[in-house]
């Protein structure tokens, strides 16, 4: 049993809080966000991550997960303190480590034994060695600092901490990686590894997993592209590709662009890196560009389907699924925003649906569209419905419903969910991403 204090109690912190407490340990999660506290504190969650809800309470009735605002109280009795902080652009693009910093600077002050520093944000190479250098400004103990970034996705966040794939922990201190490794035993006794590396491969280890990610999204969505204009389908072409094991077949759906809080950020925050340090990322520079179009990609096909941008004035849009991808309620850089705010700009209305995103969307739109309690309430007199997120209810929906119900029998599915030579024959007009439409 290890005494853990978790700093920021996000998607992050809550999940890898809530993990730790199930393998046994004694956690303390702190947030300067007092509501946030308070209602953790009550039992009632923050966010809607499947599976976690039940661990949360669990192991909040049980005692080893508490939650504070005192960052003092969660720190002092701690061996481990991980930092599970923002790490938001900054105006120019790079990672802003203020959070991180001050957080810091704070744990300098209030350490007064050895304790593990982990860093658990996504952050630039190098901030491993200003974090030390922050605490070291005011500790009068020993401490390390070690990097340990996160991989865990959205929607499946509990899974893949519970079981990652690998766990990476950047430090060349023996004592702090023998600590790590006890601390993650739980997790890997399937046989997945646990690898060391020195901190700065590990901090860059995080930012290669996500572009690499980012990219194989924009070269799929690139190909789309080039489908629709030969009259070839990407579904065809990801099968025919992503049997070839050198490929694989995960991340090659075309779709309206990548988003969420992590890879648009941290794209952007490499390329900055790279170009701290005199290198210019052309690749991921293109994978950017590629999918800021792409989320635009639906409103093309709306104004060619109109006849122009003036005849898309007045016209009312259905739009099922807010969430950047199923299973979450986080709509940080969804496409689905961009959507929204083309259309209201040309002077559409829209009626908007998610599962689990709609309090979150009404934070940003409320006022300015409809949300609907029912997924088929928003069809109803609209002119067309759009599919911005493949929530699984969306996938075999009842299309005669559907087509009563919308005043134009039109379908932009912005996620290939449906198929194109069925949607013709339920008598719709049907336009997805790469795939030929069906006349
Ligand atoms: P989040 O915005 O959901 O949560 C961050 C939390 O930190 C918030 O609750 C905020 O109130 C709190 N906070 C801010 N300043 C604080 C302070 N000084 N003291 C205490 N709490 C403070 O962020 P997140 O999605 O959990 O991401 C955290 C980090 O993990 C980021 O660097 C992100 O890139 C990385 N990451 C995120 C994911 C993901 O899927 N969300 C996956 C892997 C890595």
């Amino acid at each position: 049993m290890f005494k853990i204090a978790v700093i920021g109690t996000g998607y992050v912190g809550l999940v890898a809080g809530t993990c730790f407490a199930e393998t046994g340990n004694d956690v303390t999660c702190v947030d300067i966000n007092e509501e946030k506290v308070k209602q953790l504190s009550e039992g009632k969650i923050t966010i809607f991550e499947p599976g976690l809800e039940v661990l949360f309470r669990r192991n909040l009735r049980e005692g080893r997960l508490r939650f504070t605002t005192q960052l003092a109280e969660a720190v002092h009795p701690a061996e481990l303190v991980f930092l599970a902080l923002p790490t938001p652009p900054g105006e120019d693009g790079s990672a802003d480590l203020k959070h991180v910093l001050d957080v810091a600077h704070e744990l300098g002050k209030l350490i007064h034994s050895y304790k593990i520093i982990v860093n658990k944000s996504t952050v630039p190479v190098g901030t491993a060695e200003m974090v030390r250098s922050a605490i070291a400004t005011h500790a009068k103990c020993e401490f390390d600092v070690v990097s340990n970034p996160e991989f865990l996705r959205e929607g499946v966040a509990v899974e893949d901490f519970l079981k990652p794939e690998r766990i990476v922990i950047g430090s060349s201190s023996a004592r702090a990686i023998e600590i790590m490794r006890q601390l993650y035993e739980p997790f890997v006794r399937q046989g997945n590894p646990i690898l060391v590396m020195d901190e700065r491969s590990a901090e860059l280890t995080k930012y290669a997993a996500n572009a690499m990610l980012a990219l194989r999204i924009s070269f799929m969505n690139e190909i789309s592209n080039i489908c629709d204009r030969v009259g070839a389908n990407v579904d065809a072409i990801r099968r025919g590709i992503g049997t070839d094991s050198r490929i694989g077949k995960q991340f090659l759906y075309a779709g309206i662009g990548y988003g969420g809080s992590c890879f648009p950020k941290d794209v952007k925050a490499l390329i900055k890196t790279a170009e701290a340090y005199g290198y210019d990322f052309k690749i991921m520079k293109s994978a950017e560009l590629v999918n800021e179009a792409q989320k635009r990609i639906l409103i093309e096909k709306i104004e060619k389907h109109f006849g122009g941008s003036a005849n898309v004035k007045g016209k009312k849009f259905a739009l099922w699924g807010l969430s950047f991808k199923p299973n979450t309620d986080d709509i940080r850089e969804a496409p689905a925003l961009v959507i929204i705010d083309e259309l209201l700009k040309r002077g559409a209305s829209i009626a908007a649906y998610d599962p689990e995103a709609m309090d979150n969307a009404r934070k940003l739109y409320e006022g300015k569209i409809i949300f609907v309690a029912k997924d088929y309430d928003a069809l109803v007199d609209a002119d067309a419905l759009i599919i911005a997120t493949e929530w699984n209810e969306f996938r075999n929906p009842d299309f005669n419903k559907m087509r009563s119900y919308l005043r134009g029998k039109v379908i932009f599915d912005g996620r290939n969910v449906y198929d194109p030579q069925k949607m013709k024959q339920m008598g719709f007009e049907y336009y997805s991403i790469g795939r030929p439409t069906v006349d």
